[in-house]
């Protein structure tokens, strides 16, 4: 009892690191067992939110998207996809069944940080600026016509009680925003107003999610897909329900009898799910302590975080590093999920590439190869289980529209478009979640079930909304 840890033998350190890493193995646990649990919660969660307003986790919004992309989409809209360190703007000229994208255009403007913490008028400012030097290069051959106002479907990544097609109000911030002020406000009020500030003259025609956003992308491309999944800096989904299994809609029944709901998923969370003390303290020192727990245990955002935690406390109690704790390693968010990512799928023979991160990123030298294999395992434990609960949770939603059996004689396909840079990026994480998706499926039913990849849906997904929801629809021909 008198030894204290960074006197301890060597041996005695790599033990005792090794010990941390195996109990946090056990925490993150994830047998098919636990997750047909997790799955199952999941179906659970999405019936209680759409019985009532607050009644479940799963806020389960009403998104007033009740018809998607047929094709016919015709004319120049532009659109604002707001979510995450960038945000986006696009022109998209849509030609019709015959023409379909004649043309896109975007840009990508980062949001300086001091922007995500700031005032609400700072942030609309800023992109209503963006949106106007935007629009000033539009060219000559796609001009307007005078007399009519350019429209813009705006995706807006965060959770929004929608209140109308092209209204809603932010309920609150995830992924690292804070802007006090704008919580509560209609953000297209908000956006409107700054376009209005500085004479740029464009209407709202939709304000979606981006998860609804890559749902119209995607079912604009294949009328097979049924839902949409956002595995990046924050996660999500959205899916089509019928209008008439969603007790807390008190509107008409929609013509289609489809209503989409965006699920907020981040937001979910059950005694099921595998959660350590490192995630708790995550939380607990996180901008939204007790939110976002789904989020926290899969997203862009968090994972390379957990890795960092990890490593502190072996750091701390075995001494893994040496004798001292390396400064850097102190600082939260410095790992972020795309190095985490790199070193996970290292291929070197030797780790060179973790051997570089480690000394790039956290300024740690000279760890052995054995060092080095132990920081790829704690990748390999943190992102499995962030992809095998992505997996349960897509379970979850095709068991709610019943796309989980084999209908007799029915084959059936059912497309999940995904998009975000995890997804996108991080191959490992991709594949264990398809391959446990199909675990959970069974090989039979999965041969109906198809992943696909929608590149940057969101974008067009919102001009196709607004396009489908502009103004003059029936005024005349674009
Ligand atoms: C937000 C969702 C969004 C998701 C993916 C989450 O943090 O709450 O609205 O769809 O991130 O961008
Ligand atoms: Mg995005």
């Amino acid at each position: 009892a008198l030894v204290v840890h960074h006197r301890m033998k060597s041996s005695g350190k790599w033990a005792q690191a090794q010990s941390i890493l195996k109990d946090f193995e056990e925490k993150c646990g994830t047998p098919i067992s636990k997750l047909k649990q997790v799955a199952d919660a999941m179906t659970v969660e999405m019936h209680a939110g759409l019985a009532s307003e607050g009644g479940s986790k799963l806020k389960m919004i009403i998104s007033y998207v009740d018809n998607l992309p047929t094709g016919d989409e015709k004319g120049l809209f532009y659109a604002l996809d707001l979510g995450g360190t960038n945000f986006r703007v696009l022109r998209v000229h849509l030609g019709g069944k015959e023409h379909r994208v004649v043309k896109q255009e975007f840009e990508e403007v980062s949001i300086p940080p001091h922007l995500m913490t700031g005032s609400s008028d700072a942030l609309f400012d800023y992109i209503a600026e963006a949106l106007a030097k935007f629009v000033a290069t539009e060219s000559e051959g796609l001009h307007f016509s005078p007399d009519r106002q350019r429209e813009l479907g705006f995706t807006f990544s965060f959770p929004v009680r929608q209140t109308s097609i092209s209204s809603g109000t932010l309920i609150k911030w995830t992924k690292g925003f804070s802007i006090e002020d704008a919580v509560g406000q209609d953000v297209v009020g908000e956006l409107t107003k700054a376009m209005e500030r500085i004479g740029l003259d464009m209407r709202v025609t939709a304000l979606v999610n981006d998860t609804i956003g890559t749902l119209a992308g995607g079912r604009y491309n294949n009328p097979d897909v049924v839902a949409a999944v956002i595995l990046g800096t924050g996660t999500n989904a959205a899916y089509v329900e019928r209008a008439h299994a969603i007790p807390k809609w008190h509107g008409l029944l929609p013509k289609s009898g489809d209503m989409v709901i965006n699920m907020e998923w981040g937001n979910f969370r059950s005694s099921h799910l595998p959660i350590s003390e490192y995630d708790q303290a995550l939380d607990t020192e996180s901008l939204n302590p007790g939110e976002q727990i789904f989020e926290k245990l899969i997203s862009g955002m968090y994972l390379g975080e957990v890795v960092r935690r990890v490593l502190y406390k072996m750091a701390d109690e075995a001494a893994f590093f040496g004798d001292t704790i390396p400064e850097k390693l102190r600082i939260p968010f410095i790992l972020r999920t795309p190095h985490m990512s790199a070193m996970h799928q290292d291929t070197s023979p030797d780790l060179k590439i973790v051997a570089t991160k480690l000394k790039d990123i956290l300024e740690i030298s000279n760890t052995s190869l054995k060092m080095r294999k132990v920081i790829v395992e704690l990748c390999d434990i943190v992102a499995t289980r962030g992809a095998r609960l992505s997996a349960a949770g897509i379970a979850g939603i095709l068991k709610k529209i019943g796309r989980d059996t084999l209908k007799d004689g029915e084959k059936q396909k059912s497309v999940v478009s995904l998009d975000g840079g995890l997804y996108e990026h991080y191959t490992k994480f991709r594949t264990c979640m398809e391959n446990t998706l199909t675990e959970l499926l069974g090989e039979e039913v999965s041969e109906n079930i198809i992943i696909e990849h929608s590149n940057d849906g969101s974008g067009i997904g919102a001009a196709l909304l607004a396009a489908s929801h502009s103004q003059y629809i029936g005024i005349d021909e674009s």
